[in-house]
């Protein structure tokens, strides 16, 4: 026994000697003799390091690595935080922590100082919400607050061990040490900031003399942990033209430097993105001259840095020229190296942000003429700031709306009338305009100052079983740019709603708008209700297969309040604004009915002189083909194709851009438009902002593509084309109806019909056909919807108009891969992006809806046969248009000899053999059709 306990003690399992009940004084003396003449286990002292915790353990020892503070959960910092919290949407404003956690922070930074704001108050109820939610509360929290009552509100509230940002020298000795005895009984480290009773430090000596003094004050009088104290010594901007300004990086540097060699235990930390305010506006910019900043820093000392976690450059991969130019600035090389600097950036701008340089001499001006500026040039940096000064000096807050905000919408108008403004810019103004608004909404409502004066209320509406709507919103910006009031049903909104709508906000205009044929219907419809309901307000009509001759022949005659077709958003304002005049209505009505009498004229006479064939001349006009000697392929793969992994980077390359520019009313073709002298420059802009969309969209995924195709074996009956249910083709699975040109061609040209491409039964070959839907629209509703709610109007269309690209690209990549693999026929085919733009290869994916099958109910075999909705989540509206927007369907032909066509006008004699073959009353097709009738 006294054997093995001397044993044990000599190995250092039991260090402590004492009686206990058993213990002899025999054991004790074999205890002593055991260790007689051995010396008593040294200590070990644990590891030096700074120790945080928030669910779980920090350590901050000299091996760790540079620890993100995460900076966005900040009201003076971040926007988005700010609003949540004035909006006391505390739930919301917790992701904003989450994501910094997920973006990488190691600790959150959490301010709550403004104005408006019961700091106390939402800081203990913010870190409340915190503590529960085990993704944020793992990282220990920096409670930040010049306040130091806020500061104590929130360290009565969060667990494991905190950081309090800050205490310093400022109010003197007393106060620095009765705040530092504080922090140090709730069981905090301190940040101390490089600040003394005579200001902040800027120069290294400053910074240097007031952290040690700091340092000694807490050590000697407290015997503060000196682990538990951070020094902050104050990073300033650099290269803001100013002479003294160009030592602050270097200061800092130096700084870290001198506290990690002379006051062991302390950290050095710092509000890394003050360093480069100078370049707001261009982040590339900014974000190298943190990458430089901390590349130094850090070696010099630095420990921790209070950044934007997801948004930090790697020093490496700065482009080495920026990077130098940075350097020379960072580190006070040359006295030219702001200079420099300043000419380099713009070669490395992040995004069509106007240029940080101009922007300071702005901000000089009275603030009416800031905020004309601001919505003229778009520019939504500083409008909240500017809204709110101007709001304070007025009477009332619908003042600022009436004054200087319609002023400067009034002018932005203007210039847009005059062509000296292109879309793009608009839609920024009005981007401007609604965040004014949305910051003076809560006050006009304190001062029940609603009712503003308008040019004139206008309800908008994309009509029942439609939903494209990037056209009506942006008519709806312009509109509201000229001062009216714009109520937007949104989209598929049923007649009796806009009815009924109309009638509640007694409106003075209704906008219709729509894309699809089936909508020409819808749009009838709901002018006679109108007029049912006496409802007289003039209608405007619009949407990409509306017309002039459409709005003259086949709506305004059911109306009896005027009808006007308006297709062009420049022309909105002029429209618009001379219905509602009295002194300019009569006079534009006259013209307007003179207009349309003169195209309903036309039609009659139009109508009359085609002539049409009978439909059995037209039937032995076809394209001829020698089947016998054709080669009709079988595809390599059969059946359905689910894609669902297609990424945005594979479809990048085919993306058709001219449309684009289209969409924003830039005419023009892509790459040329960029370089137009006229459109050239917000082109460009509008290009960069786009490419930003992208890439953000490419590397968040949240914007996802998915598709389904199917290649099945056919052949042409009559005009028909049959699908087989298999390869033994005699089960027949679906018929695709087809229609025929009928129009009198010259000699030598076939009437054409898409069965005409396929080959025919009794050939007794056995052909195919394909079919795929396609969308890119997956996800965009939520990324829309977040656009919207930061009245960010730009984005919302900017994200509709990318999804609509992507879809189109989507397409042309699988017609591709369907040619050259899938079905096979042309594996040898090698086209540049621009030829397959051109569409220059064999074979053609007719799209239900367009010239050549206008009858959108082919849709319905397509959504039969390959399930979208399931397959891709793509579904379709009563009037057939597909769901999500941003989605592409078609059919595919294969022949050599198969091409896009019109088909033009169909006889009487057509439709009724039509309904025959789809068994259904002749009015079913006639009202499908109405827009390729040649009969009344
Ligand atoms: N590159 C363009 C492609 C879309 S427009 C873009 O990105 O927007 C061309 C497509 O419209 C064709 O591929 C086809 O699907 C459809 N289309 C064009 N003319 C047609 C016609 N006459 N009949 C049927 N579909 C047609």
């Amino acid at each position: 026994m006294a054997e093995s306990i001397g044993a044990w003690a000599r190995d250092g399992w039991v260090n402590i000697v004492g009686g206990c009940c058993g213990t002899t004084p025999a054991h004790i003396r074999a205890f002593r003799d055991a260790v007689d003449g051995l010396a008593p286990r040294a200590l070990v002292a644990p590891p030096s390091a700074m120790r945080l915790s928030g669910l779980e353990a920090v350590a901050l020892d000299q091996d760790s690595l540079f620890v993100n503070v995460g900076e966005r959960t900040n009201v003076t910092g971040s926007a988005r935080f700010r609003k949540l919290v004035k909006d006391d949407d505390l739930e919301t404003a917790l992701e904003v922590a989450r994501q910094q956690v997920e973006d990488g922070a190691q600790i959150i930074d959490v301010n709550m100082d403004e104005g408006l704001i019961d700091a106390a108050d939402v800081m203990r109820r913010f870190l409340n919400l915190v503590a529960v939610e085990p993704d944020i509360a793992r990282v220990p929290v920096m409670i930040d607050s010049s306040s130091w009552p806020v500061i104590e509100a929130g360290l009565k509230c969060v667990q494991g061990k905190c950081v309090v940002n800050s205490i310093s020298l400022k109010e003197g000795e007393a106060q620095f040490l009765e705040h530092a005895l504080l922090a140090q009984r709730y069981g905090a480290a301190v940040v101390v900031m490089a600040f003394d009773e005579e200001g902040q430090a800027d120069t290294l000596e400053r910074k240097l003399e007031i952290c040690e003094r700091a340092y000694r004050l807490l050590l000697d009088t407290l015997n503060f942990d000196p682990f538990d104290i951070v020094f902050d010594p104050n990073i300033f901007a650099v290269a803001t033209g100013i002479e003294e300004h160009n030592d602050y990086g270097r200061a800092f540097i130096e700084a870290a430097r001198g506290i990690k060699e002379r006051l062991p235990g302390a950290r050095v930390s710092g509000g890394v993105s003050n360093v480069s305010f100078s370049f707001r506006g261009n982040d590339t910019v900014r974000e190298a001259i943190h990458a430089v900043f901390l590349y130094h820093a850090v070696k010099a000392g630095m420990d921790m840095g209070i950044v934007n976690a997801g948004q930090l450059a790697v020093y490496e991969e700065v482009p080495k020229e920026l990077r130098d130019g940075v350097e020379a600035v960072v580190l006070n090389t040359s006295p030219e190296a702001t200079e420099h600097l300043l000419e380099l950036a713009e070669n490395f701008r992040s995004d069509g942000a106007t240029a940080a340089r101009e922007d300071e001499a702005w901000r000089e001006l009275p603030v009416a003429e800031r905020l004309q500026h601001a919505l003229v040039k778009g520019i939504d940096a500083h409008i909240v700031v500017d809204v709110e000064e101007a709001r304070v000096a007025a009477e009332r807050s619908l003042d600022v709306i009436e004054g200087p905000l319609m002023d400067g919408m009034n002018r932005v108008g203007d210039l847009f009338g005059a062509g000296k403004m292109f879309l793009p810019q608009v839609v920024k103004s009005a981007r401007v305009m609604k965040k004014a608004v949305a910051h003076l909404l809560p006050y006009m409502e304190l001062e029940k100052s609603g009712d503003t004066t308008s040019a004139g209320r206008i309800l908008m509406a994309t009509v029942k079983g439609d939903v494209h709507d990037i056209g009506k919103n942006i008519v709806g910006v312009v509109l509201q740019c000229n001062g009216f009031e714009v109520i937007d049903l949104g989209v598929m909104v049923p007649t009796a709603t806009i009815v009924e709508e109309a009638r509640k906000h007694s409106v003075d205009l209704v906008g219709l708008s729509g894309l699809i044929t089936p909508s020409l219907e819808e749009m009838q419809h709901v002018v006679s209700e109108l007029r049912r309901d006496r409802l007289e307000q003039p209608v405007l009509i619009g949407g990409a297969t509306t017309s002039r001759l459409h709005t003259a022949v086949k709506i305004a005659p059911k109306a009896t309040a005027p009808v006007v077709h308006v297709n062009d958003a420049s022309r909105a304002v002029g429209v618009a604004s001379a219905l509602l005049s009295d002194t300019r209505k009569p006079g534009f009505l006259a013209e307007l009915y003179e207009d349309y009498e003169r195209y309903r004229k036309r039609f009659e006479e139009k109508r009359r002189d085609t002539e049409l064939l009978a439909l059995d001349v037209a039937r032995s006009n076809r394209l001829s083909v020698d089947w016998a000697a054709e080669t009709v392929s079988a595809p390599a793969t059969r059946g359905l194709v689910v894609l669902d992994h297609v990424s945005l980077e594979t479809l990048e390359p085919y993306i058709d851009w001219t449309p684009f520019f289209h969409a924003w009313e830039l005419r023009g073709k892509y790459p040329r438009i960029l370089e137009d002298t006229v459109a050239g420059p917000e082109a460009r802009k509008l290009f960069d902002d786009a490419q930003e969309m992208l890439s953000l969209w490419k590397r968040e995924g949240r914007v996802r593509v998915r598709g389904v195709v199917g290649l099945f074996p056919a052949n042409a009956r009559g005009d028909d084309i049959v699908i087989w249910a298999d390869e033994a083709r005699d089960e027949e699975r679906a018929t695709l109806h087809c229609l025929r040109q009928q129009r009198r061609l010259p000699e030598g040209r076939p009437n054409l019909s898409l069965s005409d491409f396929v080959a025919p039964v009794d050939t007794g070959i056995d052909d195919w056909i394909g079919m795929f839907a396609v969308t890119a629209g997956d996800g965009l509703d939520a990324v829309v919807a977040e656009h919207d709610a930061a009245n960010d109007i730009y984005s919302s269309i900017m994200a509709k108009a990318l999804a609509d690209r992507l879809a189109e690209a989507f397409a042309e990549f699988l017609h591709r891969d369907v040619r050259k693999s899938l079905w096979g026929y042309a594996e040898d085919e090698d086209l540049p992006n621009d030829d397959l733009i051109r569409e220059r290869y064999r074979g053609i994916r007719p799209a239900p809806g367009y010239p050549a099958n206008p009858d959108h109910r082919q849709k319905e075999v397509i959504w039969d046969l390959l399930k979208p909705e399931d397959a891709a989540g793509i579904s379709l509206t009563e009037s057939l248009a597909m769901l999500p927007a941003a989605s592409v369907s078609g059919l595919y032909f294969s022949h050599p000899n198969s091409r896009y066509f019109g088909l033009g006008k169909l006889g009487r004699d057509q439709i009724e053999d039509y309904v025959q073959r789809r068994a259904e009353p002749v009015t079913e097709s006639e009202r499908w059709l109405a827009s390729s009738l040649a009969y009344g």
